[in-house]
C-alpha cells in the first residue's frame, strides 16, 4: 500500500506493477535479517550513523527520493544484507581469540573501531530523547530528512489518484492507500521533534575520554522546529480536488475498519479529519510535557538554546498567524489551531514539571486576552470558531480546583507493521497493551 500510494502505479489498472513485490520482497529479507538477528542475541539498533544504513536491528522507513525529472527513484527503498553494526555486534559478542591474545583488550578494540566509523549503538530507551536514535526514519539530520520527505509526499499526493487502486475495485478503497501516503511523514515528525530540547549524550564510561552529554545546538533546534512547523501549513494538509471529488462512501461488505480515518461526518470520507489527525500528531510530538520540560531546563543552563516560551510562541505564530489561500485551507487551518489550543490546554493540564504547567497557562491566558481583537475583523467562521476557543480557554483556566481537562482528539489509524510499543529488548518487561491497538505481532 505503501507503493500503491506513493507511485499510482496501475495506469490501466489490469497490470501488475512489478515494483510491488520487489519492494514487499526487500522489506520482508530485512524482517528476516532482523528476526535472525534477535535469535543471535542482538537487540534493536535505531542510530542514524554517518555510515548509512548500519543495522538489520533498526525499523526501515522506505527510502524514496525524488529525481530532477520530477520521476522517483526507489532503487534503494530498503537496504540488501547485514549492516556494518551487526558485524560488529557479532563479532564482539562470538570471535574465538588464539590463545594468548588479551581478550578485553581484543573487545574493547572492536567497539574502538567501530566508534572511529560513526558505528555506534542507541536502542528502545533513547528513542525520541536522543536527535539521533529514531524508529523508521531516515538520514541523519531529522529536520533536513522531513523537509525531503514533505516534499515527495507533496509530489505523490498531487499524482493520486484512482491509480492507486486495480481496475474493478470500489473507489472508496483509495482512502486505505491513502492513509500511509497521506501520513507519509509521521515517523520523520517524531524524528525531528526528538533534536528539539534533544540532548546528544553517549553511554560514556569513567576514563574513556568521550564527551558523555550535550544538547543539541540552538541552530538544529530551530532547524527542527522550522521544520515541524512547515506540516502545519494548511496548504500541506488539504487534500486534492481528485480525491475530494472522487471518494465516494464505502459500499456494503467494505466496512470501515481502524486502518482508516476518523470521520466528523458520519459515512461520507471527511476532508478535514485527516488534516486534524496530522497536525495532532506534529503539534503533540512539541508539546511533549517531557520535552518542554527538557526546553526549560536546557535554556536554564544555556541561555542561547530554544526555551519553551519561544517554542510555544513559535507554533502560535506559525499556525495563527497563516493566511489561507481558500475556504477549504480555512477551515483546515481552524481545525490546526484548535488541535493547538487543545493540547496546550493538555500540557497546562497534566505536564508534571509546575514550570511547564506555568508557561502554558500563560499563553493560554494571553491567548484569550488576544481573541476579541481577532474576532471583531474576521468572518462569521472564524467569529464562531474564536468565540469557542476563548470561551474553552476560560473555561479551562477557570476550572474549579482539582479538576484536570485532557481534551479529546482524533486517533491517527496505526501506522507501524508492528504492535506498540515497541518491545524493549535489553530490559524486558511485560508489554503494555493499549487496548485500542492489541499488539498480535511481537517483532
Ligand atoms: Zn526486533
Amino acid at each position: 500500500m505503501i507503493a500503491e500510494g506513493l507511485l499510482a502505479p496501475y495506469e490501466t489498472g489490469d497490470e501488475t506493477p512489478p515494483e510491488l513485490a520487489q519492494w514487499a520482497l526487500a522489506r520482508i529479507r530485512q524482517l528476516s535479517a532482523h528476526e535472525v538477528g534477535h535469535t543471535l542475541g542482538l537487540g534493536h539498533n535505531y542510530y542514524d550513523s554517518r555510515a548509512g544504513r548500519i543495522s538489520v536491528m533498526d525499523y526501515p522507513h522506505p527510502l524514496i527520493t525524488l529525481n530532477r525529472d520530477g520521476t522517483f527513484d526507489y532503487s534503494e527503498v530498503y537496504d540488501v544484507g547485514i549492516g556494518e553494526w551487526d558485524k560488529v555486534a557479532i563479532a564482539y559478542g562470538y570471535q574465538d581469540f588464539p590463545g594468548g591474545t588479551d581478550e578485553g583488550q581484543a573487545l574493547t578494540q572492536i567497539l574502538d573501531q567501530a566508534w572511529d566509523r560513526d558505528i555506534r549503538f542507541f536502542t528502545n530507551q533513547d528513542i525520541s530523547i536522543h536527535p539521533k536514535a529514531d524508529q523508521w526514519s531516515n538520514g541523519t539530520e531529522a529536520p533536513a530528512e522531513l523537509n525531503r520527505m514533505m516534499e515527495v509526499r507533496r509530489v505523490a499526493l498531487s499524482r493520486f489518484g484512482e491509480k492507486a487502486i486495480k481496475r474493478g475495485m470500489p473507489l472508496a478503497t483509495m482512502e486505505e492507500v491513502l492513509v500511509p501516503l497521506y501520513l507519509h511523514h509521521r515517523y520523520q515528525v517524531t524524528a525531528a521533534a526528538s533534536v528539539l530540547g534533544g540532548l546528544d549524550y553517549i553511554y560514556a564510561m569513567r576514563g574513556d575520554g568521550r564527551e558523555p552529554v550535550r544538547p543539541v545546538p540552538a541552530e538544529q533546534q530551530q532547524a527542527a522546529l522550522s521544520a515541524l512547523l512547515a506540516t502545519l501549513d494548511p496548504s500541506a494538509l488539504v487534500l486534492p480536488e481528485a480525491i475530494v471529488q472522487t471518494l465516494p462512501p464505502r459500499p456494503a461488505g467494505y466496512f470501515r475498519h481502524r486502518e482508516l480515518f476518523p470521520r466528523y461526518t458520519g459515512s461520507t470520507f471527511d476532508v478535514i479529519a485527516p488534516a486534524t489527525v496530522a497536525a495532532d500528531h506534529t503539534v503533540s510530538s512539541i508539546l511533549n510535557a517531557q520535552r518542554a520540560a527538557r526546553l526549560v531546563e536546557q535554556s536554564a543552563i544555556n541561555p542561547s538554546l530554544p526555551d519553551l516560551h519561544g517554542v510555544i510562541d513559535a507554533l502560535i505564530a506559525a499556525t495563527f498567524g497563516v493566511t489561507p489561500n481558500n475556504p477549504y485551507e480555512a477551515e483546515v487551518s481552524r481545525a490546526i489551531e484548535r488541535v493547538v489550543v487543545d493540547r496546550l490546554i493538555g500540557l497546562a493540564a497534566t505536564a508534571r514539571m509546575p514550570q511547564v504547567r506555568a508557561i502554558a497557562t500563560m499563553r493560554l491566558e494571553r491567548l484569550q486576552n488576544e481573541i476579541p481583537s481577532w474576532t471583531a475583523r474576521a468572518d462569521q467562521s472564524d467569529a464562531a470558531h474564536y468565540t469557542l476557543l476563548a470561551r474553552d480557554i476560560r473555561r479551562f483556566l477557570d476550572r474549579a480546583a482539582g479538576t484536570v481537562e485532557q481534551p479529546a482528539t482524533l486517533a491517527a489509524p496505526p501506522g507501524a507493521p508492528i504492535g506498540e510499543p515497541a518491545m524493549d529488548w535489553l530490559v524486558p518487561r511485560e508489554p503494555r497493551c493499549s487496548g485500542r491497538d492489541v499488539p498480535l505481532n511481537w517483532k
